[in-house]
């Protein structure tokens, strides 16, 4: 059974224009995949169709077995990571990490030992009681995946998460995000429209263009063939 399977699934948002035309993607447990293609292709919305912040034309989508076409997106056994971190400006790391899991009504104590896991992983330890505009860029993504990771989702989904950082900071948060992905195994889907982010990411590449699967392979299979 795929962890993800993505099947025949369009969006349609006015008139007949595809911007995701019947794409199948069958993501194997503990998968990385990365969403490719030209600005405007369809990555961002067959994702947010995959998180339920799109409604699905046609097709289906199941999470670990589940349909969830008509389900909410916090029923759905996902964590998104954004490009704007959407962090809570007005509450501390800690209680930003714990959010998520307060509302679905995980216990104290377990929240506690999530949010401690997830800080030591992050290194963001020493900035728990800090609010995120005392945080560097590169922190505020940290605590961004950080709140994914305490909820130990089935699946992270992530749009563009490192697009607003500087190339630099781009390139070493790439490898922490390489690093999680080892030490987790979480199956993800990552869009970018960095081709060396997405060569270094991914287990798998999936190139759209204009809403189809132009090329779906390893980065190998994907850059190298001639
Ligand atoms: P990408 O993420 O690859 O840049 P998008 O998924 O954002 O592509 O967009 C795919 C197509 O759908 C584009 O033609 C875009 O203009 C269109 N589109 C995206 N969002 C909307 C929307 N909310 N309403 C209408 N058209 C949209
Ligand atoms: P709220 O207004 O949501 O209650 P608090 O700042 O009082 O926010 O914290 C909520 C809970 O999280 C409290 O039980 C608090 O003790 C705990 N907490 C806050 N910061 C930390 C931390 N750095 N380490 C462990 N627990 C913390």
């Amino acid at each position: 059974m795929s962890a993800i399977e993505i099947s025949k699934v369009s969006k349609i948002y006015s008139g007949d224009q595809r911007a995701v035309d019947s794409v199948d993607i069958a993501i194997a447990d503990g998968e990385f995949i990365v969403l490719v293609g030209p600005s405007g292709c369809g990555k961002s919305t067959l994702l947010r169709m995959v998180a339920g912040l799109e409604t699905i034309t046609e097709g289906e989508v199941k999470i670990a077995g589940n349909v969830v076409n008509r389900m909410d997106p916090a029923e759905r056994d996902i964590a998104m990571v954004f490009q704007n971190y959407a962090l809570y400006p007005h509450m501390t790391v800690y209680n930003n990490l714990a959010y998520g899991l307060k509302n679905c009504g995980t216990p104290k104590a377990e929240i506690a030992e999530r949010v401690a896991e997830a800080a030591r992983m992050l290194e963001l330890e020493p900035y728990l009681e800090r609010k995120p505009r005392a945080l560097s860029g590169g922190q505020r993504q940290r605590v961004a995946m950080g709140r994914a990771i305490v909820r130990k989702p089935a699946a992270f989904l992530f749009d563009e998460p490192l697009s607003n950082l500087d190339a630099k900071l781009r390139v070493s948060m790439r490898g922490e995000i390489k690093h999680l992905q080892k030490r987790l195994g979480t199956t993800s889907i990552y869009v970018t429209h960095d081709q060396l982010e997405a060569m270094t990411l991914a287990d798998r590449l999936v190139v759209l263009n204009g809403g189809r699967i132009e090329q779906i392979g390893t980065p190998l299979d994907v850059y190298h063939k001639p």
